[in-house]
């Protein structure tokens, strides 16, 4: 089985992702000054495993928490905390529309019915609070809107909006020094607000600002730790698809084709064959927006 906590590089300790109720890696960065932690857990419950980890371990607890979204499962964990939250402006904008709202069944299906969230995190939620009454959102004391750079003492953080279908106020973490880059779930297809798509535009946006960093390990919030070579592997087979899908658009056949032709199979993998509904809906919405 695989350990709950892992540290992963010289400055970074991270509590694993776990997919029962959709909690994301949460990570704490240790510099000689200041501790940083990335992401706040989908429940005060959740960031109290990580608490109690860190106090046993005698690690430093957070200075300060930054936002990789506003989406519920990185946020809710914020009261837990008590420290100043650090976040982009449109993670802030959305934290305090969520603020103000009295939590019930009531509420989780309206936002649902709104498309702020989907019936996969009204029952992620529910599975998560044994009582939602109890949730409390909290709004960001620290705003940024393009980048911001954490100084922890010899270990620096960059923070950078790099938007994308999942969440438009996605950000990416970068830990110059341990060279890891937190991705959030920016690579992620759009989750609310109508059927899952992809751009292929936005996702190779996305890629591209990836590769300017010289990261060597690449963490995705509910995936594993990743090193170069197995990450930029994966990636390319993404990459290339998106291309494929850049180059056809709606010609599905097409994009078969040249898909399993470039990775030398019969048919298509279920991944790809999922990410083509992902991608035609994209180009539907990118058809519908003209
Ligand atoms: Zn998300």
């Amino acid at each position: 089985m695989m350990t709950r906590f892992e540290r992963i590089s010289e400055h970074i300790t991270i509590m694993h992702a776990e997919h029962e109720t959709d909690r994301p890696i949460l990570a704490v960065v240790k510099g000689a000054d200041k501790t940083l932690l990335i992401d706040a857990g989908n429940s005060p419950k959740h960031a109290a495993l990580f608490q109690s980890y860190l106090k046993q371990e005698g690690h430093p607890s957070p200075d300060y928490v930054v936002l990789t979204h506003w989406h519920w499962d990185h946020t809710f964990g914020l009261p837990a905390w008590n420290i100043p939250v650090i976040a982009q402006s449109g993670t802030s904008e959305m934290l305090r529309q969520l603020a103000g709202l009295e939590w019930s069944k009531e509420t989780l299906r309206e936002l649902e019915d709104k498309g702020i969230i989907n019936d996969q995190s009204s029952s992620d939620i529910t599975k998560e609070y044994s009582d939602v009454s109890g949730i409390r959102v909290i709004v960001p004391d620290l705003v940024f809107k393009e980048q911001l750079e954490i100084d922890l003492g010899g270990v620096i953080c960059d923070v950078e909006l790099v938007g994308g279908d999942h969440a438009a106020d996605s950000c990416y973490v970068y830990v110059r020094e341990d060279k890891t880059l937190f991705m959030g779930d920016a690579l992620g297809p759009s989750i609310y607000g109508g059927p899952r798509y992809y751009t292929p535009g936005n996702f190779l946006a996305l890629l591209t600002r990836m590769r300017q960093y010289e990261a060597e390990i690449f963490v995705e919030s509910h995936g594993i730790p990743t090193e170069k070579s197995e990450f930029y592997r994966d990636i390319h087979r993404w990459e290339q698809f998106a291309l494929f899908v850049a180059q056809h658009g709606d010609n599905t056949e097409m994009i078969k084709q040249e898909m399993t032709g470039y990775l030398n199979v019969d048919s298509l993998p279920n991944e790809f064959i999922q990410a083509m509904d992902y991608f035609m809906e994209g180009i539907r919405r990118q058809k519908d927006a003209l």
